[in-house]
């Protein structure tokens, strides 16, 4: 797979690709993140990538030319499935929107800046848009590296056991079940028994138990498939 991330800012999207799975995941060669730096299409000779809003108001808008020649760059040397604008008003980022995106071969993620991008954008040139949580961030670079994780992280091979992303919350309706490691006893907290026995039939039953209780708990809208 993969991801090209464009942006005015890279600085700000570098250090999540650069440590643990996701930097392993890159080694391994099974994806490729690809970070683009958006001045790089500007015309202008300050690369100035925004511009005053049309009707006035506060908060410079990201033109939509520099973004325009990018994709057309991107587009002429590959096909994308999606072309994603990370964006508060989008589809909002579930378990199932990263299981769908991690079948993909290549994807773009589109961040912006300041008020956005020109509403033409979003109109003409993208296939896609998607928003990590009801909150407004400074850019679209966090949530471009929320989305790329979630879904570099269940690419097949990225995790070294392909069951651990199975068993991860949400991934089969149920909130995962509590884990612990050493010490078995920490000043009187202690594991449960189960977990120290080596009976794995009797373990996956408690851990099974366990989701189903805390999934009941917390999330009680997920057994009823919602
Ligand atoms: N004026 C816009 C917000 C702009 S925030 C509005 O009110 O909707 C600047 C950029 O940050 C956006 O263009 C988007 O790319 C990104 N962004 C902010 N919050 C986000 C969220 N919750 N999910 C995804 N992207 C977000």
């Amino acid at each position: 797979m993969r991801i090209d991330i464009i942006t005015c800012l890279p600085r700000l999207i570098e250090s999540p690709f650069a440590d643990s799975i996701l930097k392993r995941a890159q080694a391994k060669g099974l994806v490729t993140v690809n970070i683009i730096d958006l001045r790089d299409f500007s015309t202008d000779k300050h690369k100035s990538v925004d511009d005053y809003a049309y009707g006035g108001g506060a908060g410079m808008v990201m033109m939509i030319e520099p973004i325009d020649r990018c994709l057309r760059q991107l587009k002429s040397q590959r096909t994308y499935d999606d072309i994603i604008y990370m964006s508060p008003d989008g589809e909002r980022l579930t378990q199932s929107i990263a299981n769908q995106l991690s079948l993909k071969q290549n994807l773009i993620l589109l961040c912006g800046h300041y008020k956005g991008v020109d509403e033409r954008v979003r109109q003409h040139l993208i296939t896609r848009e998607i928003s990590i949580g009801d909150y407004v961030l400074s850019g679209g670079e966090l949530a471009a590296a929320v989305v790329a994780d979630a879904v570099i992280r269940l690419i097949p091979g990225v995790l070294s056991d392909e069951t651990s992303a199975l068993s991860d919350s949400f991934q089969d309706d149920l909130i995962a079940p509590p884990v612990f490691t050493r010490p078995a006893d920490y000043h009187g907290w202690a594991v449960p028994d189960v977990l120290l026995s080596g009976h794995e039939a009797k373990i996956e039953a408690w851990r099974h138990e366990k989701a189903l209780e805390r999934t009941r708990e917390r999330r009680p809208e997920l057994l009823r498939g919602q």
